[in-house]
């Protein structure tokens, strides 16, 4: 049967997952599939655990996953670390990436791409040859309009908000992954960037990249139609819809989800009790 012969979409499942970061209790039973090809938005207030469920995915050492499972194609991926994942090729965009000071953008760059595309590399074999590599990362710097200066800069070491968000797209092009997360990829740039980098992403991803993009904006959706839009709330997805939830979450905000799930605000509540409550001890 056709059915039978058609290749199987490749796909992220997340069932049932429930995180604790330091034995508190964050994500409470996320349930998410994406396949190659969707755009999925997952919005929320802050705090809600949109970067803990993007973290996890990732293989952030930080989380512990209580319950639940995340397959690759019917593969479990909890036991593979972060590089492991890469290396399958899943990708995250950081909200908040770290600097590497003496670790120049396109050395760090060219190690990435040469691990993620030889999985079976063993450290210290060759490297994607410098004059093949140079050309492809000045073309993707040509197509995201930036400077080639940026290349030979050490990785996030003293980048404007905007600077960094523009190298995790960078990123996102020379790597190409499957599946994508990009977290608030759009906050700190300017509109006109915002426009560039939701342009890019959708060149980039083309057909054949899952993506899940948080964000709080609709911009980075402009050119990225969300098949799927998921919010959360107290750690949990509390609605999925299309891309008119979308639309309905960035003009009217969220009161109206913590109305129709007021289990899910009062627990919202009692998470940001518990923060300020961290906060004051820490301070
Ligand atoms: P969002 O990205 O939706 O704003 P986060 O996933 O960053 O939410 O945070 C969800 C909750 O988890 C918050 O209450 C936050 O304080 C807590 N949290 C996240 N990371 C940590 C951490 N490393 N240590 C302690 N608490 C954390
Ligand atoms: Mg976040």
């Amino acid at each position: 049967m056709a059915a039978a012969r058609k290749k199987m979409t490749e796909m992220l499942e997340i069932k049932n997952l429930q995180v604790a970061v330091e034995s508190k209790p964050i994500l409470t039973g996320v349930d998410m599939t994406i396949r190659r090809g969707e755009v999925h938005a997952l919005m929320g207030p802050n705090g809600s655990g949109k970067s803990t469920l993007a973290g996890v995915i990732m293989g952030h050492p930080n989380y512990e996953v209580t319950e639940g499972t995340i397959e690759l194609n019917g593969q479990n991926i909890l036991e593979w670390d972060a590089t492991e994942r890469a290396r399958a090729g899943i990708f995250m965009a950081f909200q908040r990436p770290m600097a590497i000071p003496g670790v120049k953008m396109a050395d760090f760059l060219r190690h990435a791409a040469t691990n993620v595309r030889n999985p079976n590399r063993k450290e210290g074999e060759q490297l994607i040859p410098m004059r093949e590599f140079r050309k492809e990362l000045r073309d993707k710097m040509t197509q995201l309009r930036m400077d080639e200066e940026f290349a030979r800069r050490y990785v996030n070491d003293g980048f404007s908000g905007g600077e960094m968000k523009r190298a995790e797209i960078l990123q996102l092009a020379m790597l190409r992954p499957k599946f994508a997360i990009l977290d608030e990829t759009d906050s700190g740039l300017d509109v006109d960037a915002v426009k560039l980098a939701s342009q890019s992403i959708a060149e980039i991803g083309g057909a054949d990249m899952g993506i899940l993009i948080i964000t709080h904006h609709d911009r980075l959706l402009e050119h990225n139609t969300p098949d799927f839009t998921h919010v959360m709330l107290g750690g949990r997805i509390v609605e999925t819809g299309g891309v008119e939830l979308a639309r309905e979450l960035y003009t009217e905000g969220y009161d109206k989800v913590r109305a129709r799930h007021p289990e899910d605000a009062a627990i919202e509540r009692e998470m940001a009790a518990a923060d300020k409550k961290t906060v004051s001890v820490v301070a």
